[in-house]
C-alpha cells in the first residue's frame, strides 16, 4: 500500500491569523494505491500534525467517509473529468502503478484511491503531518504512513504590488478563495481597483469600462526576465452581468462555462498574460489583461515597478480584475504556486504584521 500526496513532500503554510497564531494548509490530493496482489478495504485515514514528535490535531476519515470520496472521484474519471483537468489532479504524479480509481473503499490490485481537497488549521509550532492509512488485506491489519514536512515559504525576492492606488482582493490565498483548492495557483490573488466611494464599477457594470480598474496599469512586482507576453486574446464580455440578471443566474452562468473554458487549453483560463522570471526559481504570472495592452517582449529585463501591461477580463474572469501569483516553475499550469508577502502596502482595518493578503482585504499601496 503506497502514499502519495500533491504537494508531494512538504507543505507550504499561509497565515491563518496572526493573532491567533494560527496557520492553515492543504494538501490538494492523496493518493492510496494498492500494489498487492490482493483487494485491500481501507478503514481509516488519519492526517496528524506533530509539532516535533508530539501529535497536537488528528482528522480522521472513516470508511463511509472514504467510500463518499471514493464513488464521487470514480464518477469523474469514468466521465473524462480527472484527464481533462491532469492539471488539477495530477494523475501522473499520484497514480504510480494504479491505472484506475477505485469506486470504493475496497480498493482492488492496480487501483488507487484519491482524497483531494483537505485543509486543516494548525497552530504555528507544527512542522509536520504524517498521513496513516489503515486497511485490512487478507483479512489481516496493515499500516502505511508518510510524513510531509510544513514549514513557512522562504521567499526568494521582495515583491511589490502589481497595482496602485486602493485595491480590493476579492480573492486571495485563504479558504474562502478557489484559487486555494488547487496546488497550481493555491496562493493566487484577484485584485480589483476601488473608487474614492469604494465602488468597483459605475453605471450597473454591464460593460468592461464600467469598472473604474479597467484599464489600470499592471507593474511588474519583482525585477526579472518576461518569459511570455500574450495579449491577442479578447475581453470575455459575455462574462459580465447582463441586464436584469440576478447574481444567481450570473454566477450560475460563470460555473456552468468554467471548468469548459479550462478543457483541453488549461492556458486559456488565465486569458492575456504576462510571466516574469526572477532569480531563485520564482516566476510571476499576471492574468486576465487587456487585449493589445502588454507593453513588454518576451527577453526583456524588467524592473520592479515598470509598467507591463493593463487591467482587462480576458480568460476565465468573472469581472475585469488582475490575476497575481507567484509559481515555482516556467510551465506555471504543470507547477505550484509559492506564498509571498509584499512589501509595499497598508492593510485597512486588519492589523497585520505581515505582507500576506486574504480574502476581502482593503489594501493601500504606499507610493
Ligand atoms: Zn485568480
Amino acid at each position: 500500500m503506497e502514499i502519495r500526496t500533491l504537494p508531494e513532500t512538504n507543505i507550504y503554510t499561509y497565515e491563518a491569523s496572526g493573532a491567533q497564531n494560527l496557520k492553515d494548509v492543504v494538501i490538494h490530493n492523496i493518493s492510496i494505491i494498492n500494489n498487492y496482489d490482493h483487494p485491500i478495504e481501507l478503514q481509516s485515514v488519519k492526517l496528524e500534525s506533530l509539532s516535533g514528535e508530539t501529535c497536537v490535531l488528528t482528522k480522521i476519515l472513516n470508511s463511509d467517509e472514504l467510500n463518499g470520496i471514493a464513488q464521487y472521484l470514480y464518477g469523474a474519471q469514468q466521465q473524462g473529468v480527472i484527464n481533462a483537468l491532469d492539471f488539477v489532479f495530477r494523475p501522473d504524479l499520484l497514480l504510480g502503478s494504479a491505472k484506475t480509481l477505485s469506486n470504493s473503499s475496497k480498493v482492488e490490485p492496480g487501483q488507487a484511491l484519491f482524497l483531494p481537497n483537505n485543509p486543516l488549521l494548525i497552530p504555528a509550532n507544527c512542522d509536520k503531518i504524517r498521513i496513516r492509512v489503515n486497511a485490512a488485506h487478507d483479512g489481516h491489519p496493515i499500516e502505511s504512513q508518510i510524513m510531509l514536512a510544513v514549514s513557512e515559504y522562504k521567499q526568494k525576492n521582495d515583491y511589490s504590488f502589481p497595482l496602485k492606488g486602493t485595491c480590493y482582493v476579492s480573492s486571495g490565498a485563504d479558504f474562502y478563495s478557489e484559487h486555494r483548492w488547487v496546488n497550481l495557483q493555491e496562493f493566487g490573488i484577484d485584485i480589483v481597483r476601488l473608487s474614492g466611494d469604494g465602488g468597483m464599477y459605475s453605471n450597473a457594470g454591464l460593460r468592461v469600462e464600467d469598472y473604474y480598474g479597467y484599464n489600470s496599469e499592471i507593474m511588474a512586482s519583482a525585477t526579472g526576465v518576461v518569459l511570455k507576453a500574450v495579449d491577442e486574446l479578447p475581453d470575455s464580455v459575455d462574462r459580465l452581468p447582463r441586464e436584469g440578471e440576478s447574481n444567481e443566474e450570473y454566477f450560475g452562468r460563470l460555473l456552468a462555462t468554467s471548468s469548459g473554458m479550462l478543457i483541453g487549453d488549461p492556458y486559456r483560463g488565465v486569458g492575456n498574460y504576462v510571466l516574469i522570471k526572477h532569480s531563485g526559481g520564482e516566476f510571476s504570472v499576471y492574468g486576465h489583461l487587456k487585449p493589445g495592452s502588454v507593453c513588454v517582449n518576451e527577453g526583456d529585463q524588467v524592473e520592479q515597478g515598470a509598467v507591463i501591461g493593463h487591467l482587462g477580463h480576458s480568460g476565465n474572469s468573472p469581472f475585469p480584475h488582475l490575476h497575481f501569483h507567484v509559481s515555482n516553475r516556467e510551465d506555471f499550469i504543470y507547477a505550484r504556486s509559492l506564498p509571498v508577502q509584499f512589501s509595499n502596502i497598508s492593510i485597512h482595518a486588519r492589523p497585520s504584521l505581515t505582507g500576506y493578503v486574504h480574502t476581502g482585504d482593503l489594501i493601500k499601496v504606499k507610493e
